[in-house]
């Protein structure tokens, strides 16, 4: 996968804004879609995505909608530490497979850090259950 192609309509993350694939939903409006990674790297990994552009990555999203979204990638980022109180906060993206990325809808990490854990791996970790998820997404969402 290359830095620049064509947006797949029928990625991961669009068949989760389009309710083909489940998530444990964090954050939803019209402009966003917040949801637990199911394969975290820490505690309350969360992913935000934009939810009616085609955009592969951060270089693709039109500027004119980067600004609303990133009012949600920053809300969501301050209710997950609101909730879990980190020491510590990655909130990234990656573009491009060289790059890291493996999903390719645009989507920000809020990755939550404690003093003494180790980061997980990236997308390669162990799959979270939904019932792993829910009481971390419940807190999130309580500060939302
Ligand atoms: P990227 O590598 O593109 O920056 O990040 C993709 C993220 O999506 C990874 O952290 C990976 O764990 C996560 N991921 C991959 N497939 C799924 C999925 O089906 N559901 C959820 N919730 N997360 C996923």
């Amino acid at each position: 996968m290359t830095l620049h192609a064509d947006y797949d309509p029928n990625n991961i993350f669009a068949k989760i804004v389009r309710g083909e694939m489940p998530c444990v939903r964090v954050y939803e409006d019209n402009i966003a879609l917040a949801f637990m990674d199911v394969f975290p790297q820490s505690q309350g990994h969360t992913l935000i995505i934009p939810k009616r552009q085609q955009a592969r990555n951060f270089i693709d999203m039109p500027s004119d909608h980067l600004g609303s979204y990133m009012l949600r990638v920053q809300k969501v980022a301050r209710a997950v530490e609101a909730a879990l109180s980190p020491d510590g906060m990655v909130v990234t993206q990656f573009n491009g497979a060289t790059a890291g990325q493996t999903v390719f809808h645009l989507h920000f990490h809020v990755i939550p850090r404690w003093d003494g854990v180790p980061l997980g791996r990236h997308a390669g970790g162990g799959m979270a259950t939904p019932e792993e998820l829910e009481p971390l997404a419940t807190k999130i969402r309580s500060k939302l």
